[in-house]
């Protein structure tokens, strides 16, 4: 379950981003709609203690992640949120395998090798176990980087913008993937997308609706 309430974040010398409150159950979805530079990442990165809030709060699984001292961000983001990010973050320096194993070191447990192979499986990468990411196609190591956030069992996945650079047959693949990785989970599942094709293949999920605030200069 997320919830925000009167949430607000500055910039050094910006404006500040004012966000709409939002309520989502657990299980449910919700798309963070809007133009590019209208602070979806932003809401992301408040969602899961990577930006400490101006004003206001959000609560992801019953945690105000605001509220929780620096030093317990790391872990408590490790196990509570699967991130796929929009760039994925992969090591070079290591196999798919081995950036899956990573996960388990930002978590402070030791690695689940049982885990792996199950991630791996679940989304037909067995194959690629031993590859370095360069050796993937985009939409192999976005999967990739899906059952890396996945592998933990979160209560809560966040995607930025996921089908960017996807085409429209590889956009409906990786929408399906996430949304049966949550619903396996019964995870909650926040989608930040400015891809309209998303919008339009979710219509019963929520929408937190973001608007570009542009300054008129004086
Ligand atoms: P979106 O994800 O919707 O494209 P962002 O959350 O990335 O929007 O950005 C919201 C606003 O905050 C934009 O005006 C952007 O330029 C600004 N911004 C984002 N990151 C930073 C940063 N690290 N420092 C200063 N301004 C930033
Ligand atoms: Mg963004």
């Amino acid at each position: 379950m997320i919830q925000s309430r009167g949430l607000q974040f500055a910039y050094p010398r910006a404006e500040p981003l004012r966000f709409a409150d939002v309520s989502v159950a657990q299980g449910g979805t919700l798309l963070l709609r809007g133009p590019s530079g209208s602070g979806k990442s932003t809401w992301l990165s408040l969602a899961s203690g990577l930006l400490t809030p101006k004003a206001g709060e959000v609560v992801v699984g019953g945690q105000s992640v605001g509220a929780l001292p620096a030093a317990a961000r790391d872990a408590w983001r490790a196990r509570h949120i699967g991130f796929l990010p929009q760039k994925l973050h992969l090591s070079e320096a290591l196999s798919v395998a081995g950036n899956l194993d990573l996960v388990f070191f930002a978590a402070g447990l030791p690695v689940d090798r049982v885990a792996v192979t199950q991630a791996l499986q679940t989304l037909g990468l067995e194959a690629l176990a031993a590859r370095r990411p360069s050796q993937l196609s985009g939409g192999q190591a976005q999967r990739v980087a899906l059952a890396r956030a996945l592998l933990l069992r979160p209560g809560v996945i966040l995607a930025d913008e996921p089908t960017a650079s996807l085409d429209d047959d590889a956009c409906a693949v990786s929408l399906n993937l996430l949304l049966a990785s949550a619903s396996g989970l019964n995870a909650t599942l926040v989608i930040a997308t400015h891809d309209a094709r998303v919008w339009q293949a979710l219509p019963q999920a929520s929408v937190l609706a973001f608007t570009a605030s542009f300054r008129v200069a004086a």
